[in-house]
């Protein structure tokens, strides 16, 4: 082999943007590459239908926010820290293809041997899609559909611009924020068809019920979710709300 070709490159790392020796093939510092070889989510400790984490003794609150069990399986292969992390916000702010590229087996060899008609990305506000020009979802969904032979089709559309989820904070707030968002284009046709839904992070899970109510509501046969990766944080926006302690007095005189 030629030498050349041994010699690592020096370049920024795809995922945390640190100048270090990166593979030829994977832009990547060897911290991260290992990270990414080794950070596969574990379902042992999750729920085994929505990978949220399982607050000890309790049902699995994201599931409970979705009874008639609209969303049937969400595979990711990640969750949504460290490198992962830092390859997501690549993806979602530079539009980075390659760490779409570096996510994508990842995403399609979770979906083991789940099969779908059709790969829908979560899209994007109309306003977000002006400022960043492209929907990362989008990119996301189209390599994982070539990998896996299937067919993409965009057919889901944000009827309006709604607030980042990521500033709201409470899951009631995040479920009125999305309350009629989507719709399905006119020309698309989902009935009776098994849909693979695509974003890159899943956190309280609501933007993706969201799309999966409108696509049962038109007769889809199955919606499952495949993400890059679960936010960790995930729980704590379907928490139960603490009762507020009250101090008591206890009253004076006689009783
Ligand atoms: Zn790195
Ligand atoms: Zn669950």
């Amino acid at each position: 082999m030629l030498p050349h070709l041994l010699s690592p490159l020096s370049a920024h790392c795809a995922a945390c943007g640190r100048v270090a020796d990166v593979g030829e093939r994977l832009p990547l510092c060897p911290d991260c590459l290992r990270y990414l070889l080794h950070a596969r989510v574990s379902t042992a400790t999750l729920c085994p239908r929505c990978l949220s984490a399982l607050p000890f003794g309790r049902p699995c609150a994201v599931c409970r926010r979705d009874p008639e069990r609209l969303i049937t399986q969400t595979y990711a292969p990640y969750r949504y820290r460290g490198a992962v992390r830092g390859l997501i916000l690549r993806l979602k702010f530079t539009g980075d293809s390659q760490a779409a590229a570096l996510l994508a087996p990842a995403m399609a060899a979770a979906l083991g041997g789940a099969d779908a008609d059709i790969v829908v990305p979560i899209p994007l506000g109309p306003r977000r899609l002006r400022e960043r020009g492209y929907n990362q979802a989008m990119l996301l969904a189209m390599l994982t559909a070539r990998l896996r032979g299937l067919t993409v089709s965009d057919c889901l559309v944000r009827v309006r611009n709604t607030k980042r989820q990521s500033s709201l904070h409470s899951i009631r707030e995040r479920g009125q924020n999305l309350r009629g968002a989507f719709d399905l284009k006119p020309e698309a046709e989902v009935a009776g068809r098994r849909v693979l839904l695509v974003d890159d992070v899943r956190t309280s899970g609501a933007t993706a019920l969201a799309c999966a109510r409108v696509l049962r509501a038109h007769g889809a046969a199955d919606v499952v979710l495949l993400a890059a990766a679960i936010a960790p944080g995930a729980g704590r926006y379907f928490a139960p709300a603490k009762p507020k302690r009250r101090r008591q007095y206890r009253r004076k005189g006689p009783s």
